[in-house]
């Protein structure tokens, strides 16, 4: 079954110059697509509207460098050697603790949050 890491592991590794590409590039490359989604929020700041992406027309630019984020994060994590489960269970931590710091508590506990998603697995 394809799940969203795996898709982005077979693009990265049927990518040579990623596959090749040095793991510190990498995080270069993933700050870069940070960088890109910060700049359509500085541009929304100063009133121009969510522009719409130049190679995926039927979304918005913001939306698609979030993708660009996710797709390099996961990449990296797999090229690294990191397990979907090693990723889906170090996401469920850090959600576990972000959800137990009183600055992030609301009404929901961790164990709310994540029986809502479905309960730890796949991403
Ligand atoms: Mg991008």
């Amino acid at each position: 079954m394809l799940t969203i890491s795996n898709i982005c592991h077979l693009t990265a590794i049927n990518n040579r110059k990623f596959a090749a590409q040095s793991p510190w590039k990498d995080l270069t490359l993933l700050h870069s697509e940070v960088t890109e989604m910060s700049d359509t929020l500085r541009e929304q700041d100063k009133g121009v509207l969510p522009r719409v992406d130049d190679h995926c027309p039927n979304f918005n630019n913001e939306v698609i460098e979030g993708a660009d984020i996710i797709i390099r994060t996961l990449g990296y994590l797999l090229k690294r050697g990191y397990t979907e489960q090693n990723i889906a269970g170090a996401i469920t931590a850090k959600l576990q603790f972000n959800y137990s710091r009183q600055d992030h508590v609301k009404e929901a506990t961790a164990a709310d949050l994540i029986e809502s998603l479905g309960g730890v697995g796949g991403l």
